[in-house]
């Protein structure tokens, strides 16, 4: 399978080239050329790694089956997952399910994708006589930074420095990265917020000098979002395994059509769901979430992409963001690899920072999203409705998606909702919208969460505040460039 760049500006390459260079140098991301079919009726009793093996052997055929097997082995195992299956998919009302995709060491959704990448980077690696010591450089407003740490962390011939907002990620997000054991991560505050670090690494990336300097060295930058391939395609995986599960609970028949409802940021949980729609999964419909901040929802309601709006802080913060990368994927794929619209569209988006799709595009677009939004109180509501009902705790990511998926009509369709984090997670609000008296202190709240749900606490939260802090390193904005050297001088 060849993969070709939604700007027609770089030359198609097999995976193993596309996941060691991430995203494309002059802009524009990588897919494939043609999906693949997979046989989901094959696969009604398959277990996780199964399904793994069956969808992504015919998307990365450069690996063997030995090689894609070892990945899926190491990634999904009972010491990374605390369930034999991965995920977990649970009735909620008669027309509802939830899929549970935050039983991984870190309790958000990102780990099904970042447990497995390393080892796709590791192994493309390999193939490509790549000698270079790979340094994963990271931007993280929170849940990304600490799944990319446990992925990363002793990996071979790999090793990650994470950039995080001093004061911009909760207490229990910075308390799980300035944790993180191995000998190959580094984790550093920055005196700034997520946009500082985030333009920090850019500029890294960018800096011809440096990479010069650290190829002597023998070092070679590459990142860990979700830009990159070779985490959005194992994301494919829990889309077709979910399916399979529903049938196996009798919640579904085989063959029946059932929507998806997706808590959206960067648009690449609900871009796997699409990929997985083409490969054959009866989907009828995609219902893209959004929290406050509802660029998306404007967009597939108008068509037009302005991200000229004020950010707002929510209590989703993993889903507020202004650009959704992975969206320019989608609408590749919507326009039929149409690269010169694309290339079009986002330089007017670099330009003026909007853009106007055209009505076929969007009538496209129609025939597949379903677009929604939920207010801040909306969400607190749905976590104590939920509850009350169903004695079922949600965290707010995934509040946001119930909420929307519960005030709309699906024609008798089963829609399934992503939970993309532990309510452990973010329990200094689920603990106030189901009712407990509001904790200041997020440690707290935990405890808190547990006497009063009686939920087990998740293992990454738990014993959290006893860890010893291994990080703690704080730096101006302007620091960055001198601290990667600094570290990589350890590390040489
Ligand atoms: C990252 C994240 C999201 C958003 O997922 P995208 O793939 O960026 O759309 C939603 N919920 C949680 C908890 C997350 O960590």
């Amino acid at each position: 399978m060849k993969y070709v760049s939604t700007r027609d500006n770089y030359p198609a390459g097999q995976s193993a080239e596309v996941i060691n260079v991430g995203m494309v140098p002059g802009g524009g991301l990588f897919v494939p050329r043609d999906i693949p079919a997979v046989n989901v009726a094959e696969l009604a009793a398959a277990s996780y790694n199964q399904t793994a093996r069956c969808v992504l052997n015919p998307l990365l055929t450069d690996f063997s089956s030995d090689e894609l097997g070892g990945c899926v082995e190491h990634a999904y195992n009972l010491d990374t997952f605390d369930i034999p299956q991965v995920i977990a998919v649970k009735a909620l009302g008669a027309a509802h399910s939830i899929m549970e995709l935050w039983h991984g060491p870190t309790a958000a959704f990102k780990d099904v994708a970042l447990q497995i990448m390393p080892h796709f980077l590791a192994a493309a690696k390999a193939k490509l006589g790549e000698s270079h010591h790979t340094v994963i450089l990271v931007a993280t407003s929170g849940d990304t930074g600490k799944a990319a740490l446990e992925g990363f962390r002793d990996c071979a011939g790999i090793s990650i420095i994470v950039f995080y907002p001093e004061e911009g990620v909760s207490e229990i997000q910075k308390s799980q990265m300035v944790t993180t054991e191995g000998s190959n991560t580094s984790v550093v505050a920055v005196k700034g917020n997520f946009d500082d670090c985030q333009s920090g690494v850019k500029s890294l990336f960018s800096d011809a000098q440096l990479r010069g300097r650290l190829a002597t060295d023998g070092f070679a930058f590459s990142s860990a979002n979700s830009i990159n391939w070779g985490r959005l395609c194992p994301q494919i995986v829990y889309y077709v395994q979910a399916y399979a599960m529903l049938v196996q609970q009798r919640i579904i028949a085989a063959g029946d059509p059932i929507n998806f409802c997706v808590p959206t940021g960067n648009f690449g949980n609900i871009l796997a769901a699409y990929y997985a729609k083409r490969m054959g999964l009866p989907i009828k419909r995609l219902l893209c979430a959004s929290n406050k901040n509802k660029i998306l929802a404007d967009f597939f309601e108008s068509g037009i992409y302005d991200k000229n709006r004020t950010f707002y802080r929510t209590t989703s913060p993993s889903m507020d963001i202004l650009i959704s990368s992975n969206l320019e994927r989608f609408l590749f794929e919507v326009t039929g690899h149409d690269a010169a619209k694309i290339r079009a569209w986002y330089t007017r988006l670099a330009e003026t920072g909007r853009f106007e799709v055209d009505a076929d595009t969007k009538a496209r677009m129609d025939a597949v999203v379903t677009p929604g939004w939920v207010n801040e109180p909306d969400v607190l509501h749905t976590i104590g409705t939920v509850y009350r009902s169903h004695g079922y705790v949600i965290d707010t990511h995934t509040a946001v998606a119930v909420a929307m998926s519960a005030g709309m009509d699906s024609d008798g369709v089963h829609t399934v909702v992503d939970s993309t984090a532990s309510p452990y997670k973010f329990s200094r609000n689920v603990v106030a919208a189901i009712g407990g008296k509001v904790v200041e202190d997020e440690f707290e709240s935990i405890e808190k969460l547990h006497e009063l749900t009686g939920l087990p606490v998740h293992r990454a939260v738990e014993g959290l505040r006893e860890k010893r802090v291994r990080h703690t390193r704080t730096i101006a904005a302007d620091e960055m460039r001198a601290t990667v050297l600094d570290i990589l001088k350890a590390w040489r």
